[in-house]
């Protein structure tokens, strides 16, 4: 299967109070006005505005996503917020491993793994987060990082309907920078085989790849147009409904 759709996601991160929902608005008004595009399109704001982001995107394609959860069940862990809570609340899909909660947090790739492994059984698709940092690229260890934390942090139970690959190179996350386009389709390439080796050719080939990292409308049109790369995990220009607005015209 190659017809996979692809996605442009957008990662508030810790941003937002609740006049931000403006954004929200004004993107939904895009995407009635201008010609449809040819992706989903997902916001993943704070906790925080979950619930009115949901009600404001009733009835847009817009679908709301959380950017964690925790890999327990709900019960007596102060702070953690359950991904049976995202699902009740109307978010379809949850970022998990993102590098900022690996390095914030100290996530490993098993505690990814079991993150995504309770998206999936509360019914949501998990947005799967890998890539190296600057360090690792230096050493020519990119290709060996993104396999490892493949190999760990997907579940054994991905499908292409249960699971999202987001590779995102940790140097080029809010810092303008981005890899060359020869480089993306380096590791989106590898990032293939390792899933087709692992899940076989019909699950392998469906899952979708985004890249994440300094994708701006400047530069969206290239990076999507870079072979198995199935859409974008976007930062901070998903947080402007016009620069949002203006990576998703890649798909248009
Ligand atoms: P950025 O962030 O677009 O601001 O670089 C991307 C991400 O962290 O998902």
């Amino acid at each position: 299967m190659t017809d996979r759709r692809p996605l442009v996601a957008g990662n508030w991160k810790m941003n937002g109070l609740s006049a931000a929902a403006a954004e929200l608005d004004a993107l939904a008004k895009a995407l009635a006005d201008r010609p449809a595009p040819a992706c989903d399109v997902m916001i993943a704001p704070p906790f925080t505005l979950l619930a009115p982001f949901v009600a404001a995107a009733s009835g847009t394609p817009i679908a709301i996503g959380g950017q964690d959860c925790s890999h327990l069940e709900p019960g007596a862990h102060t702070g953690d917020i359950a991904a049976v809570m995202l699902r009740d609340i109307g978010a379809t899909s949850v970022i998990v491993g993102h590098s900022e909660r690996r390095q914030d947090h100290h996530e490993t790739d098993d505690l990814v793994r079991l993150k995504a492994e309770a998206a999936h059984e509360a019914g949501l698709v998990a947005i799967v987060c890998i890539g190296e940092t600057e360090p690792e690229r230096d050493r020519d260890q990119t290709l060996n990082v993104v396999t490892t934390q493949l190999a760990g942090s997907v579940p054994d139970a991905a499908t292409a309907d249960n699971t999202i690959i987001a590779y995102e190179p940790v140097w080029a996350i809010g810092t303008g920078r981005t890899p060359t386009a020869a480089d993306v389709a380096t590791v989106h390439g590898t990032i293939r085989e390792v899933l087709v080796e692992r899940f076989g050719e019909d699950i392998g080939n469906g899952l979708r790849i985004l890249y994440g990292g300094s994708v701006k409308p400047a530069n969206a049109g290239e990076l999507m147009a870079v072979a198995n790369v199935d859409g974008a995990l976007v930062g901070g220009a998903s947080l402007k409904a016009a620069d949002f607005d203006g990576i998703i015209d890649a798909y248009r």
